[in-house]
């Protein structure tokens, strides 16, 4: 993705853009060769994000600095395999907006809720998120930097959801100390404290009552019991 909006150019992308919507049904136009598919499709995904923000008054005025903050009802949602912010979630981002000589320097502060299940019980769990990064979008192509000023605006849509995705956890877990679910009968322990079961077949269960003082079991829900 990186490298395919290094090759973008605003030219180029109006024009690939437009010949994309007269095709109308995706198959290529005549003298498009299939390396430019891939930019076409993501030219045309790049143009206007709600994450897009005017710099116009910004460019080639080194100094210069403006802030600017976005509630963005996110309109696709990402994440990992087990989390993420689903469609429509508000992400909020403030952006601090400099003109350097190369560029725009944004410096961003994302804050929304990533949803997901907890991976011990499975219980669905919100995660706020607050992240921050900064990001130099240049004004031509240049190896050095990874994105671009496009049409006198930059879009923060893949700077904010690559920051996001980054933060959010690996295993989200409703609470740190879930016990899970019981292994023979699946209900949730945290919302079951005095669970148990005749004759634990279990192999975990059978080492920890031999850890435990007689009655077994018992011993370790009582404990838990107490903590609430
Ligand atoms: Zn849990
Ligand atoms: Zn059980």
């Amino acid at each position: 993705m990186v490298t395919i909006e290094k090759g973008e150019r605003g030219g180029d992308g109006r024009v690939l853009n437009a010949s994309r919507r007269e095709s109308g049904t995706g198959s290529l136009p005549p003298g498009i060769r299939p390396a430019q598919r891939v930019s076409l499709f993501l030219v045309s995904h790049h143009i206007q994000t709600p994450y897009s923000i005017p710099v116009y008054d910004l460019m080639h005025r080194p100094g210069e600095m403006r802030e600017k903050s976005l509630d963005v009802a996110e309109p696709e949602g990402f994440g990992n395999a087990v989390i993420g912010v689903r469609q429509g979630t508000n992400v909020h981002v403030d952006a601090r907006l400099e003109s350097l000589h190369d560029g725009i320097l944004a410096s961003v502060e994302v804050k929304t809720v990533a949803e997901g299940e907890c991976v011990r019980c499975l219980i669905d769990v919100k995660v706020p998120v607050k992240v921050e990064f900064q990001e130099l979008f240049a004004y031509s192509f240049d190896e050095a930097f990874d994105y671009m000023v496009h049409d006198d605006h930059v879009d923060l849509e893949p700077v904010v959801r690559d920051a996001v995705v980054l933060s959010l956890p690996f295993q989200p877990v409703c609470q740190e100390d879930c016990l899970g679910l019981c292994p023979e009968c699946g209900v949730r322990l945290l919302d079951n404290p005095g669970h148990e079961h005749e004759a634990p077949v279990d192999p975990r269960w059978a080492a920890l009552s031999t850890l435990a003082e007689q009655p077994g079991l018992e011993g370790l829900n009582d404990e838990s019991e107490e903590k609430r």
